[in-house]
């Protein structure tokens, strides 16, 4: 049996005439950009992140760029950023004319490793942006209280896990501005490109609102100079009708998790995800670790199994970074899980007999 890397079916049947319904209603009301239907979703992932707001904008990249600029990050600024990330984080930083300054995660959980911040902090540092990567929170709690000490804002990146939470505290409610993506294989997905912000800061709420539409509150009226960064009435609806099934598809996902640890548990050149004290995880990806990677990807490939790296290759290595200068070996952490690191299938609505069918793979692949 081949079992893909990513299978959107389960999810699509559950959604698919609501969304097909939606979809009609947009294009009947005539009104396709900024109205009643971002508006909506607005309001309703406010309320499931528990934050006074959320800006819906065109994708998850453009999201952690306004995010930054509305704090007024800019030239000459240093930001605290995983070493191990998407390179959209990143990015934003570069936008701005910000440098990102690479901190490395704690093995086990991927996450930026809260004892190693203070040391990248110099007096250009304005923010820390932590990334809850493949799923899981960061520690959050640690990672504020340093914020709080140095005076920095913190960015969160919550691409990855809509719905996790740090010591029952949801992701993407405890940084000044933080950012998501609903990038189409995101654990909320649209179809096609989107993403938002949230914030409890009513002000920074309404500086992101102005950036995204043309740096305009007032139609033809330009205040600042804005970028054209719009979540659209169509995906907003999708939005709306998928979001309350997202606690659903987080608990089968939490499911699929707990079968695969079950049974790949035990095989000793394999490391399972771990997930830190008071975190949660909502396996936007399950990764597992293991030297013999690419052998181990080849063998399931050809079992008909889908596979991806995330990342193979870390942003102080790739060559958009190059004029940042860092050598081989620079980040040992990021570099390693580069090296090591392997995304095994993983969708809400994946059944047990296809956890078991890439369990047995793996097992197969180690036995032999
Ligand atoms: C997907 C992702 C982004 C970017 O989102 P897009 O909507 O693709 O622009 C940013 N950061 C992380 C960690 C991501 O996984």
């Amino acid at each position: 049996m081949k079992v893909p890397f990513l299978s959107f079916t389960p999810q699509n049947q559950a959604v698919r005439t609501d969304v097909l319904e939606a979809m009609a209603r947009v294009f009947d009301s005539q009104w396709y950009v900024l109205g009643d239907a971002v508006r909506q979703f607005e309001a309703e992932y406010a309320a499931f992140s528990h934050t006074q707001e959320c800006i819906g904008v065109a994708n998850g990249l453009d999201a952690l760029h306004l995010a930054l600029k509305a704090l007024d990050i800019k030239d000459g600024d240093e930001v605290i950023v995983p070493s191990n990330t998407y390179i959209a984080t990143w990015l934003a930083i570069s936008f701005v004319g910000g440098t990102p300054i690479p901190v490395e995660p704690v093995l086990d959980t991927y996450n930026l490793d809260p004892t190693l911040l203070e040391a990248a902090i110099t007096p250009r540092t304005r923010a820390i942006m932590p990334v809850h990567l493949y799923g899981q929170a960061c520690e959050m709690d640690a990672i504020m209280a340093i914020a709080r000490k140095h005076n920095l804002y913190v960015i969160e990146d919550n691409a990855q896990s809509q719905g996790a939470a740090y010591n029952g505290r949801l992701t993407g409610s405890f940084g000044e501005v933080n950012a998501t993506s609903f990038y189409p294989g995101k654990n909320l997905g649209a179809l096609g490109d989107a993403g938002a912000i949230t914030t409890n800061d009513a002000g920074l709420a309404k500086r992101v609102r102005t950036l995204r539409n043309y740096g305009s509150q007032q139609k033809y009226y330009n205040e600042v100079i804005g970028h054209n960064s719009r979540l659209d009435e169509l995906q907003a609806a999708v939005l709306s009708v998928k979001l309350p099934k997202l606690l659903d598809w987080t608990r089968q996902r939490q499911e699929v998790a707990a079968l695969y640890d079950q049974h790949l548990a035990g095989i000793a050149q394999l490391k399972l995800p771990a997930t830190a004290a008071g975190a949660t995880h909502v396996y936007h990806l399950y990764v597992v670790r293991t030297a013999r990677r690419d052998e181990l990807q080849q063998h399931l490939t050809a079992a008909g199994i889908g596979t991806l790296i995330h990342y193979p290759v870390p942003p102080h290595q790739q060559q958009a970074y190059a004029s940042l200068g860092y050598q081989r070996g620079a980040f040992p952490l990021a570099e390693e899980i580069a090296a090591t690191c392997l995304s095994l299938p993983m969708w809400p609505g994946m059944t047990e007999n296809e956890v078991e069918v890439v369990s047995s793979a793996v097992r197969a692949f180690f036995q032999a």
